[in-house]
């Protein structure tokens, strides 16, 4: 130091201490470009499965109309054997009715009768085939429109399995420029002083932003007018400055 002016002296030190505050400010400038661009990830990752989940939910709700429809097509089936062996039953008593007719010994009086319910019996056969064969032309729609179901189906299952495949490489991929943000972090992170990094990391928790520009006399994060007194100390740049209204770390904008 001996024949160096004391005042070159105090400059050159402010010097330093303005190209250092500059410096690390420039990197946590890029630190929090990394803390936006990993949130922004975050939240494609988040919408990513969320879309995944929407596609799973289509498809569950295709395989439980395909099972519905299997169901009311079964009970269409239990109900068609139901009528059918009826009409078998009650075309079995009508022969046995006529064969009594035929040849049994009955009184005029039991004969009548017989007749009357052999006339009720074969109209009620007539009511049981029509619902029979009613039942018959159901089961055929309803078979018809399970198939295009299944169809349908089928193919969702094909489409979904590929979409979800390209949502999850979008995944990975995001992923993978999340853990490359990180890395170059930790690089960065190495050459910011532990005082500003953890001022940066305090302000983070309230704010996507703590490094904000300062934009016509005031801060650009909370947009309050700059008193005159910050404003000169930013433009000295030697020390850290912050915004006196909601502590935002201020950076002149030719950084
Ligand atoms: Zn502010």
């Amino acid at each position: 130091m001996i024949g160096i002016n004391p005042l070159d002296c105090r400059r050159a030190v402010a010097y330093n201490n303005g190209v250092a505050m500059r410096e690390a400010l420039e990197t946590l400038k890029m630190i929090q470009a990394h803390d936006q661009q990993v949130r922004e990830l975050q939240r494609a990752i988040r919408s990513y499965q969320e879309h995944i989940a929407k596609l799973e939910e289509a498809l569950k709700a295709e395989e439980e109309r395909v099972e519905q429809l299997k169901s009311q097509l079964s009970e269409l089936q239990q109900r068609s054997r139901e009528r059918n062996a009826e009409v078998d039953d009650l075309d079995e008593q009508l022969r046995h009715y006529r064969q009594q007719l035929d040849h049994g010994l009955l009184s005029f009086k039991e004969m009548e009768a017989l007749r009357h319910k052999v006339t009720h019996d074969q109209r009620r056969m007539g009511q049981l085939e029509d619902e029979a064969l009613a039942l018959m032309d159901e089961m055929g729609q309803e078979e018809a429109r399970l198939q295009a179901e299944q169809a349908a189906l089928s193919q969702l299952e094909v489409q979904t399995g590929q979409d979800i495949k390209t949502v999850e490489s979008q995944i990975a991929a995001a992923e993978g420029q999340i853990s490359q943000e990180q890395q170059e972090r930790v690089a960065q992170v190495e050459r910011v002083p532990a005082l500003l990094l953890e001022r940066y990391q305090r302000l983070a928790r309230d704010y996507a932003d703590p490094l904000v520009p300062v934009v016509a006399g005031s801060c650009g994060g909370c947009k309050l007018k700059l008193s005159e007194t910050t404003l000169s100390r930013l433009r000295e740049g030697l020390d850290l400055i912050a915004c006196e209204n909601c502590s935002r770390i201020l950076i002149n904008k030719g950084l």
